[in-house]
């Protein structure tokens, strides 16, 4: 087979590029997403050979079916590095059943106790065995900084994948005073001689929109390249690269099943994922593409329902529609970026549809894709929304019924999936340990309302301390070590910048200077 390209979802790229290339660009030249020119398959024997590997081997034989410009060895690296003892259990991505039909793909078992990770293990080395190649190859003359703008789980994650990678420095910026005491400490005491991380005056859309402008600033990005030989990259979802990770967790989460005697090999099921950026379920679609017995892809969405509206309507609209903050924030979402890759695909990969769609989208806030395209839409997706009440009380009664914790994001997924499942069995992404948002899970426990305030005793300890709280009298504990052991860490960062594009780039320089 000739090498795997990839190609883009605007049909600006002239030249398809390397699967290295695409890892280190992110975004392709003029806004598009890059995809693999072909999606490989496997078949259902061939996913259920891999339940007899370990996860890492599982994710570089898939990796190497995509036909990168990698070596096999350099693959078989990446994998033994990304899925090794960073994780706390060999599995990687163990599935917990609750009962004969309810099975619960838990991808939080990684360094930062998020789903994030599943990505973000992988990609930075990827990313900096691929940049390694393409400078020694003359490709490139450059190193890079990674700039990332987080509300909380995407900054650590990120933080913890690209610590200590050669050829690259990460900066994270979050907004001061709006993480949870956890989501602080995890940034404010993380390790590596790479890193870096700033509290930003104002809230995410302003770390954000300075991040965005950042990166348009041409005389900037000149001034990097000249004075420091760095290219800013990002690491947020629509790079390929991080949604490789996530397909291979769906089909070997098959083949598990199947291993394990829950489902029978070449029996369809069902996955519900929690969805915020789409780059989850997508890669849940693309596994299905590859050949895994997926039937239906459950959307579930918090009161932010935008893509439960899109999938029932076929109209995508955010027009007249409020971000409301919720207990899943990671789910607080009005523009989802990866849906360009997933209406590229039902297209027949008809780059003009989607260049018009996402000129609506930006200028209009509103787009409706056509007939057909719906069409193939429904036939792969079902959506619903579970808000914030619904929530907390799936929490509780998950727990009160299994001795089971949920995450909230969790926790809205397996309430979808109760709304939407018919025959299948059905496989609930979880995609945060409960500890991260220990809070809100005391809350639902214990039947307070969204937002209202923890009871004084309980509002004065740490969030470690609540959650060793938690743990004890749930017996759902332990703890995963790197959130229980937070407050002992010392913190290494406490710089508080302004929001606004000449600070981050003064704060960037001074980083880079050392
Ligand atoms: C990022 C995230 C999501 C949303 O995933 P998408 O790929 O953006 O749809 C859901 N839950 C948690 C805990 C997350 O961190």
């Amino acid at each position: 087979m000739a090498q795997n390209r990839y190609i883009d979802t605007r049909g600006n790229v002239t030249e398809p590029a390397s699967f290295r290339q695409a890892v280190v660009d992110g975004l392709a030249e003029g806004g598009g997403l890059y995809v693999a020119e072909t999606i490989p398959t496997f078949t259902v024997d061939e996913i259920v050979a891999l339940a007899d590997m370990p996860y890492a081997q599982r994710a570089a034989t898939i990796y190497k079916r995509f036909d990168t410009d990698f070596a096999d060895e350099t693959i078989d690296a990446i994998m033994a590095g990304a899925y090794g003892d960073n994780f706390d259990t060999p599995d990687i991505a163990p599935i917990t059943s609750l009962d004969e039909n309810t099975h619960i793909l838990e991808l939080w078992h990684g360094p930062t106790s998020a789903f994030k990770d599943m990505a973000l293990q992988c990609l930075p080395r990827c990313f900096a065995a691929a940049a390694s190649e393409l400078r020694a190859e003359g490709k490139i003359d450059n190193e890079f900084l990674i700039l990332v703008a987080t509300s909380g789980d995407t900054g650590k994650a990120a933080l913890e994948g690209f610590r200590d990678r050669d050829g690259v420095k990460i900066g994270v910026m979050y907004p001061e005073g709006g993480v949870s005491d956890i989501q602080f400490k995890q940034m404010a005491t993380q390790a590596g001689d790479n890193v870096r991380v700033w509290a930003v005056r104002g809230n995410f859309d302003d770390c954000q929109t300075g991040a965005k402008i950042v990166f348009g600033d041409e005389e900037f990005n000149e001034r990097l390249a000249n004075e420091r030989k760095v290219a800013l990259s990002s690491a947020n979802s629509i790079n390929w690269g991080r949604l490789m990770p996530q397909i291979v967790y769906y089909v070997s989460s098959y083949a598990q099943l199947v291993h394990d005697g829950k489902v029978a090999a070449g029996a369809p099921i069902d996955v519900c994922v929690p969805t915020g950026n789409f780059g989850n379920i997508l890669a849940a679609w693309y596994a299905k593409q590859m050949g895994t017995p997926i039937d239906m892809l459950f959307c579930a969405s918090n009161e932010n329902r935008v893509l439960t509206d899109f999938i029932n309507t076929g109209t995508y609209d955010i027009t007249d529609r409020e971000f409301v903050l919720t207990p899943s924030p990671s789910m607080d979402i009005l523009v989802s970026s990866n849906l360009e890759r997933q209406l590229f695909e039902l297209t027949g990969r008809n780059p003009e549809a989607i260049k018009e769609w996402m000129r609506q989208q930006k200028e209009e806030k509103r787009f409706q894709v056509d007939a057909d395209t719906f069409a193939k839409l429904r036939a792969d997706f079902a959506s619903d929304s579970a808000d914030s009440r619904e929530c907390f009380a799936t929490i509780k009664e998950v727990y009160e019924k299994h001795g089971y914790l949920l995450d909230p994001h969790s926790a809205v997924a397996f309430k979808v999936a109760e709304r939407l499942r018919g025959q299948n069995p059905v496989l609930v992404a979880s995609t945060a340990h409960w500890a991260k948002f220990g809070e809100n899970v005391y809350r639902a426990l214990h039947d307070l309302e969204p937002g209202e305030p923890l009871p004084d005793e309980m509002a004065k300890l740490t969030g470690c301390e609540l959650n060793a709280r938690i743990a004890e009298a749930t017996g759902c504990g332990p703890v995963p070590a790197g959130l229980a052991e937070l407050d002992s860490r010392p913190i290494r960062f406490t710089q508080v910048i302004d929001g606004d594009p000449e600070a981050i780039e003064e704060a960037a320089m001074e980083f880079l200077a050392e």
